[in-house]
């Protein structure tokens, strides 16, 4: 017999719900609101820009490890124009192949085997991987359906002689959620008392709805020395594809994720970089129309939803609604997403997941806003063959 290829660290690692479900919604010609990607481009002259890069004989060759020059700056300016915080573009700013590597090199960088790491339950499935990569040890906060508020207490209960660091995500991918800035205040005294480390992904910093705020808890005081913010170019520019993501923070965490990133993909998309460099340069109205274009693509699906007899929570951030699916005669999300396509003609992806416990999440299942309203309507339209 062959001994399994594996390592035991991989174990529990297989094909992610979202390729799993985005080549059901290909083979079953299914409206795919699963996994969180546009289906129009990003801005033209963006687009443009990285066209004028890859003929211009200037980027197609290794980008330095941390990013080029432009897009760090671009980045600094970035966190200075929105959210006031101010990073030397030389030594707070890394340029990652997405927000996907930049959690992982920051994991792999930050935490050593029995480390645990306290995280919000549902994770997004690469804190799960990342953490097992590291050898760490996940830690839940559950954020309780069907609103899946926010509870400092359960992070203090978390919390144990082994913690190493809280990895944080607002808004929040599935639920939508986006924490107050009370939240982050609770958050940041329970941080400082108890001297961690903490990496947050804000990659739906600019997709924030009705009056909620995006506020990156490194601006909070005492967090800039001890957090690692971590962003991307993807869903801010609708360029998911694109792969350019970035960290910054204080030297120390900024250079011990680089010192990793160098030797998972040492630097990638050198013709792209200056593309989004221009990217966030662009006007303030561009981020602003971004966000009110998504905020009535979610209503629209809401309200489709809703129409169904879902029961669905409403996202204050993101690009993900989530709705129970009790109501139609379901219970179980898995089950539920693995017919979809074929059935109904809609991609969807199971909540279940993402939970540390499953069963929570069993009953539920999130759907993308982030496409067209006339897909989105489709999908809708397609969906009402299970309310009938
Ligand atoms: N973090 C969250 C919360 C996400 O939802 C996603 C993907 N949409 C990522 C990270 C991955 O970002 P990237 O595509 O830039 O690697
Ligand atoms: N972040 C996207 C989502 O949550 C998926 C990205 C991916 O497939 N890795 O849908």
């Amino acid at each position: 017999m062959v001994r399994s290829p594996g390592a035991a660290r991989i174990g529990g690692l297989d094909e992610t719900i979202f390729d799993e479900m985005s080549a059901l919604a290909v083979r079953h010609d299914a409206v795919n609101l699963g996994q969180g990607f546009p289906d129009v481009d990003g801005p033209d002259e963006v687009v443009e820009a990285a066209v004028d890069a890859l003929r211009s004989g200037r980027h197609n060759q290794y980008a330095p490890g941390g990013g080029i020059p432009s897009l760090r700056m671009a980045i600094a300016g970035h966190q200075r124009r929105f959210h006031g915080q101010e990073v030397d573009p030389d030594t707070e700013v890394l340029v990652t192949t997405g927000a996907t590597e930049a959690v992982a090199a920051a994991l792999l960088a930050m935490v050593d085997p029995g480390d645990e790491v306290v995280a919000l339950d549902p994770y997004y499935d690469s804190y799960t991987a990342g953490i097992a990569l590291a050898g760490g040890i996940r830690v839940p906060v559950t954020l309780p359906p069907p609103d899946f508020a926010f509870d400092v207490d359960r992070l203090v209960a978390a919390i144990t002689p082994r913690t190493r660091l809280l990895l944080l995500n607002s808004p929040h991918n599935p639920t939508g959620i986006v924490l107050s800035r009370d939240d982050l205040a609770a958050i940041a005294e329970v941080v400082v008392e108890h001297d961690l480390l903490v990496v947050t992904d804000e990659v739906y910093e600019h997709l924030v709805y009705d009056d909620h705020e995006h506020v990156p808890i490194a601006t909070l005081p005492g967090m800039a020395e001890r957090t690692l913010t971590i962003s991307s170019a993807g869903k801010t520019f609708a360029l998911t594809g694109w792969k350019v993501g970035w960290a910054v923070g204080p030297p120390p965490l900024v250079k011990a994720t680089r010192a990793v990133k160098q030797f998972l993909t040492y630097s990638s998309g050198a013709p792209l970089q200056p593309a989004i460099a221009g990217a966030l340069d662009l006007p303030d109205s561009y981020f602003a129309g971004l966000s009110a274009t998504m905020e009535r693509r979610r209503d629209l699906l809401v309200d489709g939803l809703v129409g169904l007899g879902m029961e669905v929570t409403v996202p204050a951030g993101g690009y993900f609604v989530s709705g129970d699916i009790r109501p139609l005669g379901f219970d179980d999300g898995l089950a539920f997403c693995r017919m979809l396509p074929e059935q109904v003609g809609v991609a969807a992806i199971p909540h279940q997941v993402f939970w540390d416990d499953p069963a929570t999440g069993r009953h539920l299942v999130r759907w993308s806003f982030a496409k067209r309203s006339s897909v989105l309507e489709a999908g809708l339209d397609r969906l009402a063959a299970l309310a009938g």
